[in-house]
C-alpha cells in the first residue's frame, strides 16, 4: 500500500518530468469505475489545459493544471508511469494524452483508488481534503499543536497519530518506528504524553517518514515507483517487525500486540508506558 513516502516520491518525480507547457490534449477513459464512478466529464474539462506541478495532501496526488487541479488516490495498487505512446497493459484505466506526444497512464490492479478534479482554489475545502488533520513535514506544526488538541484523548498515542483527523501519512509501520525512537509506548493515552514527548514524537516522526522519503519509500509488497524500481528501505527498520528480538538500544526482548487491527512492536523497557513519568 503506498503510504506517504511513497506518494511524496512519486509526486516529485512526476513534477519533474512534467515538461514547460505540456498541455492535456485528450483523456482516455479504460472503464466506467474505479473504487467510484469515473468523472469522466471533469475530466474531459481538464482537456486544453496545462500541467505544470504535481504536489502532495496526504495520500492524495494534485496534478495542477491552473485553475483545475486532478486529485489521484492510488488506493492499495494505483500507480502513474508516462508511456511514449498508448501502450496499454493490463489493468490500465484512465490515460491522459499530452501535447508532447507522450501519454500519462494510470494503473491499478485492484482498483481501490479514485480520481477527481477539484478547483485549485478550494483544494483544502473539497470533500477528500477538508476533514484530514496537519501534515507532519509542514514546517510550520508544532508539538504544541498536537497536544493542544489530544488533551482530554485516552486513545493510544499509536492510534492517535494513525488517525487522518489528527495527522496525515503517519502509516503503521512510520508509527511503531517513530514512538521507538521517541521512547514512548504506543500504548500510552495519547493525553498523557508530555509536552518533551510530543517534542520527541514529532521530531522522530518527521525523521522516519523523510528517510523512507530519500529512499523512495518503504515497500513492504509490490509498490513500484515511476521508474518500475521497487522503493527500498525496509531494512533500516528498528523495531518494526522485530517481535521477540534484542531491542537495538537496551536488549530486552520487543513486543507485538495488535491495536485496530495494525500489529504493533515497541520495547517495554525504554519506550515509556501507559502513565508515563
Ligand atoms: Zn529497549
Amino acid at each position: 500500500v503506498p503510504e506517504l513516502p511513497e506518494v511524496e516520491s512519486l509526486a516529485r518525480e512526476l513534477s519533474e518530468s512534467f515538461q514547460t507547457h505540456e498541455t492535456l490534449v485528450r483523456v482516455h477513459c479504460l472503464r466506467p469505475d474505479l473504487r467510484f464512478p469515473m468523472p469522466i466529464e471533469e475530466l474531459e474539462s481538464l482537456q486544453g489545459l496545462r500541467f505544470s506541478e504535481v504536489t502532495r495532501r496526504a495520500k492524495y496526488l494534485l496534478f495542477r493544471a491552473g485553475t483545475k487541479s486532478l486529485l489521484s488516490h492510488l488506493g492499495m495498487t494505483g500507480t502513474w508511469r508516462f508511456e511514449s505512446d498508448l501502450r496499454l497493459q493490463v489493468h490500465d484505466h484512465l490515460a491522459l494524452q499530452f501535447s508532447s506526444g507522450r501519454y500519462l497512464i494510470y494503473n491499478d490492479p485492484r482498483r481501490f483508488g479514485y480520481v477527481d478534479v477539484i478547483s485549485t482554489d478550494a483544494i483544502g475545502s473539497s470533500r477528500w481534503l477538508k476533514h484530514l488533520g496537519p501534515e507532519p513535514l509542514d514546517p510550520h506544526l508544532k508539538a504544541m499543536h498536537l497536544q493542544k488538541h489530544a488533551s482530554g484523548s485516552s486513545v493510544a498515542i499509536k492510534l492517535w497519530i494513525m488517525d487522518q483527523k489528527n495527522l496525515v501519512g503517519v502509516g503503521n509501520i512510520y508509527a511503531s518506528e517513530a514512538l521507538f525512537r521517541a521512547k514512548i509506548s504506543p500504548l500510552k493515552a495519547a493525553s498523557r504524553v508530555s509536552n518533551k514527548e510530543w517534542s520527541a514524537l514529532l521530531k522522530a516522526v518527521r525523521e522516519v517518514l523523510q528517510k523512507a522519503i530519500a529512499g523512495g519509500g518503504t515497500t513492504l509488497r509490490d509498490y513500484r515507483r515511476l521508474s518500475g524500481d521497487k522503493g527500498g528501505h525496509q531494512s533500516h527498520l528498528s523495531v518494526y517487525d522485530r517481535e521477540a528480538l534484542p531491542c537495538i538500544r537496551c536488549k530486552t526482548k520487543i513486543r507485538m500486540k495488535v491495536m485496530g487491527g495494525r500489529s504493533t512492536y515497541w520495547c517495554p523497557k525504554c519506550q515509556k508506558g501507559l502513565t508515563g513519568k
